[in-house]
């Protein structure tokens, strides 16, 4: 009940616009896939992505050309979950790390204020609730203002954060988290970045230095790159997916801000757009308040 709590502004504004979508229909004819297409976009879901979901639709009307408006929320739910699944959103509940004595890794990037230093923090909760050994590492070193809100968040949660002063080298800061956690037997490691995009060669060249210092320590780190964007900007978000993708490979997504827009269309969207699984999404600004992406419960928080 808390992701319907979450996601109900977005909820709301995608039951309301189906129901004017399908207003004195009965059957899903071509005026009821042309509301519905722009039900999709206008809740970010993204036009390509739009697209391939009214073609697939089309292809089941097309089957059955008796099928009733009253079906539609159904239908939908299915398309929309088995794109999911193609893009490897995960569909389970808990936290599957793997065995080995080897920390599991998380790089995070992403812009300031879409969130990350927030996710960083209640991920380091889950983690630790979970019983494991969590190390975070402040790599953003180019604000003060990061590592103090890291260190903050690390407080809160009884973590221990690696960190040097500000404008000390990433990828030094990185290494020594690293060692630390290595030497402290950590089950988990999240290092946080600096994710400037205006400067797109810096980026990709402190992102790579970051991984190389990491696998100096863990040859397979990290286990994962984490974009965090800020599911309430659409386009931004879009935008953004671009530019890291094209700076390092990102293998993971999260979601923030969810709670905050009628437009959470936008994980379907970009999760597809970009092939990457959406991991995690962020539905308030308390330490709670992160879940683990689940398809099918997502689906079915949005359309029934
Ligand atoms: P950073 O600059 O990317 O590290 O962003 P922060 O983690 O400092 O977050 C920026 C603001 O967004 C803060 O006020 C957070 O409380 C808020 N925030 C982060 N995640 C969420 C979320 O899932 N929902 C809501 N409503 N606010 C969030």
């Amino acid at each position: 009940e808390n992701l319907d709590k979450g996601l109900a502004k977005t909820k709301e504004s995608v039951f309301s616009k189906l129901s004017r979508a399908v207003v004195g229909k009965s059957k899903v004819d071509d005026e009821v896939l042309d509301n519905l297409e722009e039900v999709l976009i206008t809740s970010d879901v993204g036009v390509d992505t739009t697209l391939k979901i009214i073609e697939r639709i089309e292809e089941r009307v097309s089957k059955d050309k008796y099928l009733g408006v009253s079906e539609l929320n159904v239908i939908l739910k299915e398309e929309i979950a088995a794109l999911l699944e193609e893009n490897n959103s995960t569909d389970v509940s808990d936290f599957e790390l793997p065995d080995r004595p080897e920390p599991y890794v998380i790089m995070v990037v992403g812009v300031n204020g879409v969130g990350k230093t927030t996710t960083i923090g209640k991920l380091a909760h889950k983690f630790k609730a979970a019983g494991k050994n969590v190390y975070l590492g402040a790599a953003d070193t180019f604000r003060a203002a990061a590592i103090d809100q890291l260190q903050i968040w690390a407080d809160r949660v009884d973590v221990p954060l690696v960190k040097q002063k500000m404008g000390s080298d990433p990828a030094s800061v990185a290494y020594d988290t690293l060692q630390s956690a290595k030497s402290n037997g950590a089950d988990v490691v999240i290092i946080d970045t600096a994710g400037r995009l205006h400067n797109k060669i810096n980026l990709m060249n402190e992102l790579s230095k970051i991984k190389n210092v990491m696998q100096k320590v863990y040859p397979g780190a990290p286990d994962e790159v984490l974009l965090i964007l800020d599911g309430s900007t659409g386009q931004n978000a879009f935008e953004q997916a671009k530019q890291f993708t094209k700076a390092t490979e990102v293998t993971a997504l999260a979601l923030t801000k969810l709670d905050g827009t009628a437009k959470g269309g936008v994980v379907i969207g970009i999760s597809d757009q970009f092939k990457i699984p959406v991991k995690y999404i962020g539905i308030g600004e308390g330490i709670e308040d992160l879940q683990i992406f689940n398809r099918t419960e997502f689906v079915d928080s949005l359309f029934s």
